[in-house]
């Protein structure tokens, strides 16, 4: 059975000491992995990672709580402190050229989730223009764009009418409504171990035309059962597949073939 995870990171810290064996058990497994950039650091990795395994693939991009000064800072992703980004179209041009399989641009997008009060506008609008100078990148090299949505959906929805474009909404946690008019638009919407926990997201997926769904891990975060709590990994996004696949009445294998499908005509994959 084979299966693509659409969305990990393992080029993050929380795999310094063994991104290897990880990456080498999900290949043992039959997993094909876009790992994620979130910055330029973090985007520099991915690509490497890709030039180093057949089955990992690379996504560059700037994620919107690294476009502001006092975004999020996790400790599995770095080992330093963000600095706040602007998305440099010149510094990704040049990460896009030290390998052919980025396949990819992104995360970027709209997080509204925590935003400081006293300065929401400000950084509201630093997220839509790195978002937008990504979509614009995106085109100019004819990639697909992979979206971050939190809490934002009704403006990512004005972005995606605005400039066009294709790609998918990763990790989605929104309802039904939501996602059906990204379908509309001809995006395609991926799943993570949310899914496999969180009812109402879980409804999501089941309901969803199966030409639309694509599933990830966001490894190292939201592990699914029955390793919740651990550090996730892509060769668990095999728990995704099975839950949802329970839920839409038909075997792992055929859900896991339709996913696998719609991952390499998303992402042109050589497969
Ligand atoms: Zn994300
Ligand atoms: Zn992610």
């Amino acid at each position: 059975m084979r299966l693509v995870d659409t969305h990990c990171h393992v080029g993050f810290k929380a795999y310094a000491e063994d991104a290897d064996a990880v990456i080498e058990r999900a290949i043992q497994d039959q997993v094909t992995m876009v790992t994620v950039g979130t910055q330029q650091t973090t985007s520099k990795a991915a690509a490497t990672l890709a030039n180093k395994y057949g089955p990992v693939y690379a996504s560059i991009g700037l994620h919107p709580t690294h476009t502001i000064a006092h975004g999020f800072n996790d400790t599995q992703e770095l080992d330093f402190k963000p600095k706040q980004e602007v998305f440099h179209a010149t510094a990704y041009e040049a990460i896009l050229q030290t390998s052919k399989k980025i396949v990819a641009i992104g995360e970027t997008g709209l997080d509204y989730y925590r935003l400081p009060p006293e300065s929401e506008k400000a950084m509201k609008r630093l997220q839509w223009e790195a978002t937008t100078a990504q979509f614009a990148f995106a085109k100019a090299h004819d990639l697909p764009v992979i979206i971050h949505c939190r809490d934002a959906h009704a403006d990512m929805v004005s972005v995606i009418k605005e400039q066009g474009g294709r790609g998918v909404i990763h990790c989605f946690t929104g309802t039904y409504e939501e996602a059906k008019r990204y379908v509309e638009m001809g995006w395609m919407i991926s799943f993570s171990g949310i899914a496999t926990f969180a009812k109402e997201v879980g409804e999501v997926a089941g309901k969803l035309p199966l030409d639309s769904l694509v599933i990830e891990t966001d490894a190292p975060y939201l592990t699914p059962p029955p390793f919740r709590g651990k550090r996730n990994e892509p060769l668990y996004v095999k728990y995704v597949a099975e839950s949802i696949a329970h839920r839409r009445g038909m075997s792992v294998e055929a859900f896991a073939e339709a996913t696998t499908r719609n991952a390499i005509k998303l992402f042109r994959l050589p497969l």
